[in-house]
């Protein structure tokens, strides 16, 4: 056992108390005003910290090393869930309705493991380390764009790096992947507009139903016919409404969907090619339409030489029998955000196992993690921000 490992296994207890207080007491986005004091109280006990809060929900603990080195961000979210938690352990929600089931509570629990361990070292840190505890991951426009924009979080930030307990992994498995790792989740609503009237009588009226399902099938000719076939592209419609009864043509109908990608400039194109199909449908037959497109988080693309070393301290500290290529997924992050002012890493930790029932989907109100899952997640970070806050780690000049 490596003097890291030793050092991180005498946490345990402790990063399992962290994490079940906050299983207990979940907050959804922007009203973790508990979380963000205990985490507020937690911090304060390590020395060395400077421990503020940049916004209401958010705390950040500064950590300035001993040694001359780059300025490193870790970054951990903190906000739950509205699912009501169908597990039945004794750190089950208290909070009715609320739940940590995307395991930010794990990320937490992490990030607060890695300031004790950096705090416990700090004349051997180099340059200075920042841990910000994200408040509102999973609500748009997201916690991550407020720090960005409206705080001085990333000024002088050399790099950043965060991640991801996912339950679909292995717990003790570290996966890493450079460049597009998450899609930008967008949203469009849709409203069709036609001319209601008797069922028996389609030909004085404009069915909006008939026009949606054309809208509908119609758009996936973007993502077959329009786009190459090497781009990533998902159009879904989720909703569609319409309609109170059988012999009635309704007015209108009601549509919406996510459009999700990981290239900016697919991106910046899907409104267009989307709306030219819907505008060409309904005035085919004769109905109008009112289109809403909302730009989510943008798409999570790794530095490549950030990625590649994140890997290198993978197979150094976990090992290779522990680390693979993570895939992408068109899941979305507002660690995105962070990615626009400096380069970065996000990285997946496992946390699923049979033992411990943690192979649930994220979301899902059976959903847990296996707390071994704590522990990679510290050695990580801790081995992470140390190996990129170091001058002596070469990086690719930028320019
Ligand atoms: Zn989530
Ligand atoms: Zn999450």
């Amino acid at each position: 056992m490596t003097a890291t490992q030793e050092r991180v296994t005498a946490l345990r207890e402790q990063l399992v108390a962290w994490r079940r207080h906050l299983h207990m007491h979940p907050e959804v986005g922007f009203a973790e005003v508990q979380t963000s004091q205990y985490i507020f109280d937690e911090l304060n006990k390590m020395p060395g910290l400077t421990v503020t809060r940049p916004t209401k929900t958010s705390v950040l603990a500064v950590l300035k090393g001993g040694k001359p080195g780059r300025t490193v961000l870790l970054r951990a979210d903190i906000d739950a869930l509205p699912i009501t938690e169908e597990n039945d352990f004794e750190f089950k929600s208290q909070n009715e309705g609320v739940m940590h089931a995307c395991g930010h509570d794990g990320h937490t629990a992490i990030l607060l493991g890695t300031a004790r361990m950096l705090s416990e070292q700090a004349q051997d840190v180099p340059g200075e380390i920042r841990m910000i505890f994200q408040h509102a991951e999973e609500f748009g426009p997201g916690g991550a764009e407020e720090l960005v924009m409206d705080t001085p979080l990333m000024d002088g930030v050399d790099v950043v790096t965060g991640l991801h307990l996912n339950s679909q992994l292995p717990a003790g498995m570290v996966a890493v992947k450079p460049g597009a790792f998450m899609a930008s989740p967008d949203m469009i609503e849709l409203t069709i507009q036609g001319k209601g009237g008797h069922g028996a009588h389609p030909e004085e009226t404009v069915d909006p139903i008939a026009v949606g399902a054309q809208v509908v099938t119609n758009l996936q000719h973007i993502v077959s016919r329009n786009i190459s076939a090497l781009d990533s592209l998902v159009v879904t419609i989720a909703k569609f409404q319409a309609g109170t009864t059988h012999n009635v043509i309704p007015d209108s109908a009601e549509l919406m969907g996510t459009v999700r990608t990981f290239s900016p400039e697919l991106r910046e194109q899907a409104p267009k090619l989307i709306e030219r199909v819907i505008k060409g449908v309904c005035d085919a037959h004769g109905a109008s339409y009112n289109l809403r497109y909302e730009f989510g988080y943008r798409p999570l693309i790794n530095t490549d030489w950030v990625a590649d070393i994140l890997r290198d301290v993978a197979l150094a500290e976990v090992g290779p029998e522990h680390f693979q290529v993570s895939k992408p997924t068109m899941g979305g992050e507002d660690f995105s955000a962070y990615l626009e002012k400096a380069p970065g890493a996000y990285f997946n930790v496992g946390s699923g196992s049979d033992t411990s029932d943690s192979r649930w989907p994220h979301h899902h109100p059976r959903f847990t993690i296996d707390e071994q899952s704590l522990e990679t997640g510290v050695h990580m970070m801790h081995a992470a921000a140390l190996k990129l806050a170091d001058p002596a780690t070469t990086v690719p000049q930028q320019g």
